[in-house]
């Protein structure tokens, strides 16, 4: 794992986090970005060298949504970046990690993404991802 890549944080409501964001962090909100498939809108912020992501559910099945009924609104999963994601799921499933996903899937802001499960990390959800590179 090279660095910390983002760090998600979930939110209730997107728009209103979003006007919060750009005022702490005194920049604007260069991407928002729906996942279907995960049940999230997101929006990124840099600041400097790093990335803050916000989350907030489409529907009250997603992953988000659930976790706001759990924990409330709150830091939700730490991303590393890495180069090959295929090699670090291998590296982690036998090092005896539980990986969510079998195979990486599509996040957003053009990465391949893969969650550890919390319970065998701390209790952090972690995040692989891989940046897709234009071919
Ligand atoms: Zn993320």
């Amino acid at each position: 794992m090279r660095k910390i890549e983002h760090i998600g944080i979930a939110v209730k409501d997107l728009d209103l986090s979003c006007e919060l964001y750009e005022k702490l962090l005194n920049t604007a909100c260069y991407k928002k970005e729906e996942v279907a498939s995960e049940g999230v809108n997101t929006a990124f912020f840099k600041t400097g060298e790093n990335k803050i992501e916000l989350l907030s559910a489409t529907n009250p099945d997603s992953p988000i949504a659930k976790f706001l009924e759990k924990k409330g609104e709150g830091i939700h999963h730490i991303a590393f970046d890495v180069e090959d994601i295929l090699a670090e799921m291998e590296r982690l499933r036998g090092a005896g990690f539980v990986l969510l996903n079998e195979q990486p899937k599509k996040g957003a802001d053009n990465k391949l993404v893969c969650f550890l499960h919390p319970k065998g990390t701390n209790g952090v959800l972690v995040e692989l991802c891989q940046e897709i590179k234009a071919k």
